[in-house]
């Protein structure tokens, strides 16, 4: 059998749906048609993880076991839409997230690890379900645990070492020997865990909400895949989110650094973690949809469309205002980023004006509550530096070599809203303009944008 050609990733929603496994087994059987051994990524089932972050906090008051009840009627019931009895198959699973609330109401305390380990269960289950269905489909299934080829490579704190890990995506042809010593000539697929690697004492790491993205790329780079696929609820990468702006079109071909702007600066629909090993390998990506199998969805690889100059509008909701007297030193923008990172914040994207000495910061948390602006500021008090929260940020993508579209965006902008002075920072490289707005006028203003200068 030869070596992994394409990885596909199934989002949440993908798995979650019965009508989505004719569509998983179709492409797998598709890709084989044609030659190609397929490595599957899959997600939790849609909002099994947020659930299982829920479910560390019940455990801390003992209220788990009514919860661990549920999460196991869900899956279960799934299965058996599916047409499949899966008791003796899952009941580990849930055994054992029994035992880790337990020690969790025990010790009074939600560490690091048992927060990882917890929330794996959710790409466990899946893949257990997943690989059980496509093996009554006929196909020779390999069920992987991703553990044991992802492995991560953190040295931060405990929090960001089990929530936030990064890994090695090097070509290691020793994987993709393992996998076919595993598969003993035989014509077989692999299924896999999302989310979840391990650390060098093997303990369970997880990559980052929506983390199975870069799951997928980092698989689809250590086996050298010809290609990645990405399977979600939307039939392409748009020009803005569809679910929200209306008349965002689908961009048939877009470059991974355009695709790696769109996903910093706000579009949802890919992990930003993807772009880097992909390009580094030169392996492209398709976005495409689970329920629209027949649209041929988005290609991102060297080749964008350089003859569009307004590729996409994106936004965050949630970003800050910083004001500190030396931009330039690298030394102040490291001391913003350990301080947020001590409080268990990830920095996303950053914007900046160099004359106004202006930073833009937008930073993420899944488990914790966001900093109020008076944590923020108290938190650099000493270090002559402002903090202005609530803040909303634009971002329009755009083509570096088009001449002077980013002065023609400020002028149509400036026209659209007349009624403030908008604070844009633009990119030395060209290809990003953003400005800051408050919160309450974002989608309305991205909208009209959007209408403006793509639609
Ligand atoms: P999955 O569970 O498959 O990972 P996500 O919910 O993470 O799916 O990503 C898909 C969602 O991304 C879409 O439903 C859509 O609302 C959102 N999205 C945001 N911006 C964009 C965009 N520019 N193009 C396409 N989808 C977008
Ligand atoms: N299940 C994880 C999450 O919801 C990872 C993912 O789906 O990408 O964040
Ligand atoms: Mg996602």
């Amino acid at each position: 059998m030869q070596a992994v050609q394409v990885v596909l990733k199934f989002g949440g929603s993908s798995v979650a749906e019965v009508a989505h496994w004719q569509t998983i087994a179709d492409q797998v059987q598709h890709h084989l048609s044609n030659g190609r051994r397929p490595l599957l990524v899959l997600s939790a089932l849609k909002n099994v993880s947020n659930l299982l972050e829920a479910l560390l906090h019940q455990a801390l008051t003992g209220g788990h076991p009514l919860a661990i009840a549920n999460l196991k009627k869900r899956h279960l019931g799934f299965a058996s839409q599916l047409g499949l009895d899966l008791n003796n198959q899952l009941n580990p699973w849930f055994e054992q997230l029994e035992v880790d609330c337990l020690a969790i109401y025990q010790a009074q305390h939600i560490s690091p690890k048992l927060h990882a380990k917890v929330l794996a269960t959710g790409e466990l289950l899946s893949t257990t379900i997943g690989s059980a269905f496509l093996s009554w489909r006929g196909f020779d299934v390999l069920w992987q645990d991703a553990r044991e080829i992802l492995k991560s490579n953190n040295q931060q704190d405990q929090w960001h070492h089990y929530t936030s890990a990064v890994c090695d995506y090097r070509y290691d042809a020793q994987i993709s020997a393992q996998l076919n010593a595993r598969s003993q000539g035989r014509q077989t697929i692999i299924v896999t865990q999302g989310f979840i690697a391990s650390d060098l004492a093997k303990d369970t790491v997880l990559l980052g909400r929506e983390g199975s993205d870069t799951s997928a790329a980092y698989l689809a780079a250590i086996l050298k895949a010809e290609q990645l696929e990405i399977w979600t609820d939307v039939t392409g990468v748009f020009s803005a989110n569809p679910r929200e702006i209306s008349g965002a079109r689908q961009l048939p071909r877009l470059s991974y650094q355009q695709a790696l702007l769109m996903a910093q600066f706000g579009a949802k629909v890919l992990h930003p973690r993807v772009m880097q090993p992909m390009e580094e390998n030169q392996i492209p990506v398709t976005v495409r949809c689970t329920s629209q199998p027949e649209h041929r969805g988005s290609l991102i690889s060297n080749q964008g469309m350089p003859e569009i100059s307004v590729k996409a509008v994106v936004y965050e909701a949630n970003t800050c205002q910083i004001i500190i007297s030396d931009l330039s030193s690298k030394s102040r923008l490291k001391l913003i980023n350990d301080k947020l990172s001590s409080l268990g914040f990830d920095i996303l994207l950053t914007a900046e004006i160099k004359a106004q000495n202006h930073l833009i910061l937008n930073y993420t948390n899944s488990d914790k509550i966001q900093p109020s602006e008076k944590v923020l500021c108290e938190l650099f008090s000493d270090d002559n530096i402002t903090v202005n929260i609530n803040y909303a940020l634009i971002t329009l993508v755009g083509e570096a070599a088009q001449q002077n579209w980013i002065e023609e965006a400020i002028h149509w902008i400036n026209q659209l809203v007349s009624e403030s002075q908008l604070v844009f920072y633009s990119s030395e490289d060209k290809t990003r303009l953003s400005l800051l707005v408050k919160p309450e006028r974002y989608l309305q203003l991205s909208q009209q944008i959007h209408q403006k200068l793509i639609s």
